[in-house]
């Protein structure tokens, strides 16, 4: 659908959440005329990369009455994609200042600077005078044609108010998954959520079975101990045979999707993680455009996604540009589920994009708006990287052979006069 020509309508719009995906959103809705509050319940700006060191009383994350910390973010961690390929496509993530010693300037940086990218990015767009801190969004739901927000501050006073749009950008590694295991419940050891995991002192010289692959669950097990298999029985075996019964088990299980204070009366819901209906999943059909979703699909070049589809709610706000009509996003919804059916996918993978689907989805995106395709050498890095990812899970952060890859990032960043110079510490 291309960009139309016909006026803006300027809208009161509500971000939910002030992380990568709310600050982008909210940059992009203020670009396009709107006016933005942006709800944040923490004190500052990053969502997820604000590191602490606190973890929930209850470590599996079982108890609906706990206290939430929002962060999943360990104190070892490292991105788990090269910085070139991470930022936003005019705010590129390059190590800055240059002689800054708390910088991290490394290919794979650190938590922190991806912190310090954010502060900077909300520092340079003047994003922090849109966002109120310390303000839980409790409860969403409509009112006529417009939306009615319940925000309660950090003095628990409760606030409701009325806006044309609510774009909600909330995060979703908070609510952990937690992997069902037989006989558990008799188990004598201890379990934990990797939501709750921070540092390996804790675990010195117990026996802890980490369950899960993916990024998280082969640092957290580097960390902690070099077990080769772990069994059902409870029993663990090392890379020298020995077998032991276990003292820990952490799961790297993942996260659900989770939005406590949405209330649509059943129209949105979420199954076996899939969270539906849901347009091309930023739109569900029967409440568009008021209400939309930034930053649910994974296994992408997330940070290009959040700002493509911030682009993408903030033009359909304005009415520049135009979304089918409710029945046919409908039928392309129901299209999208049945390809997953059919291809044997679980519910649960409804968000994935992968590799390919990525660059089609984010391509799609950008043709919607009128944005260039998103680039090759970006796209090719997230391709690498998951493979360095897969194969090399000790070592990819400081060993790669696409130095090319990274020579094309500076040069394109060079030309549109994003850089004034190629950083000295790039190429080591
Ligand atoms: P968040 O960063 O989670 O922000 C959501 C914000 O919403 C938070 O500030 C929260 O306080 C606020 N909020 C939530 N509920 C409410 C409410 N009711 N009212 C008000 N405010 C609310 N991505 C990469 O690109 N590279 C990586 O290397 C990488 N590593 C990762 C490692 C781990 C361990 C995890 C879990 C994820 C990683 N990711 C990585 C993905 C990461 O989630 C995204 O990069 C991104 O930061 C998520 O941004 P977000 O804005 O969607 O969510």
């Amino acid at each position: 659908m291309a960009p139309s020509c016909s006026p803006i309508n300027s809208l009161h719009v509500a971000v939910i959440g002030a992380g990568a995906a709310g600050l982008v959103a909210a940059r992009e809705l203020r670009r396009e005329s709107h006016s933005v509050v942006v709800f944040e319940r923490n004190t500052e700006v990053g969502g997820l990369w604000v590191y602490t060191p606190q973890s929930e009383p209850d470590p599996l994350s079982l108890d609906p009455n706990r206290t939430v910390v929002h962060s999943s973010v360990y104190d070892s961690l490292r991105t788990n994609l090269p910085r070139e390929c991470m930022g936003y496509s005019d705010f590129p993530f390059v190590p800055r200042p240059e002689h800054d010693e708390s910088r991290d300037p490394r290919r794979y940086p650190t938590h922190r600077e991806v912190l310090a990218y954010l502060r900077d990015f909300a520092r340079e767009f003047k994003l922090v005078e849109m966002v109120r801190f310390g303000t839980e969004v409790v409860r969403v739901e409509q009112d006529g044609r417009k939306w009615k927000i319940r925000s309660r501050n950090s003095d628990g006073v409760s606030r409701d108010e009325i806006f044309d749009s609510v774009v909600v950008c909330n995060g979703h590694y908070t609510e952990p998954r937690v992997a069902q295991i037989p006989g558990i419940d008799l188990w004598p050891g201890k379990q934990l959520h990797s939501h709750n995991y921070r540092v390996p002192d804790p675990f010195k010289d117990q026996v802890v079975v980490v369950i899960g692959n993916f990024a998280s669950g082969s640092d957290i097990s580097r960390d902690l101990t070099g077990i080769e298999t772990a069994r059902k029985d409870g029993s663990i075996v090392f890379k020298n045979g020995k077998v032991v019964q276990a003292d820990t088990i952490v799961h790297c299980t993942g996260y659900i999707y989770h939005f406590p204070f949405l209330n649509t009366n059943g129209y949105i819901t979420v199954e076996d993680n899939c969270v539906g209906p849901l347009y091309k999943h930023v739109f569900p059909p029967a409440l568009a455009p008021g209400l939309s979703f930034i930053g649910l699909p994974w296994m992408t070049l997330l940070f290009t996604l959040f700002e493509l589809q911030s682009k993408w709610v903030a033009a359909v706000l304005s009415g520049r540009v135009t979304l089918p009509s409710e029945d046919k996003m409908m039928e392309d919804t129901n299209a999208l589920y049945a390809k997953r059916d059919a291809n044997g996918f679980p519910k649960r993978y409804t968000h994935r994009l992968g590799v390919v689907g990525q660059a089609e989805y984010l391509n799609w995106i950008a043709d919607q708006i009128g944005e260039p395709p998103v680039e090759q050498w970006r796209n090719k890095e997230l391709e690498d990287g998951y493979v360095r990812l897969a194969t090399q899970a000790d070592t990819f952060r400081d060993k790669w052979d696409d130095d090319h890859l990274i020579a094309e990032a500076y040069e394109d960043f060079l030309r549109q006069k994003l850089i004034s110079a190629i950083p000295s510490q790039i190429f080591g």
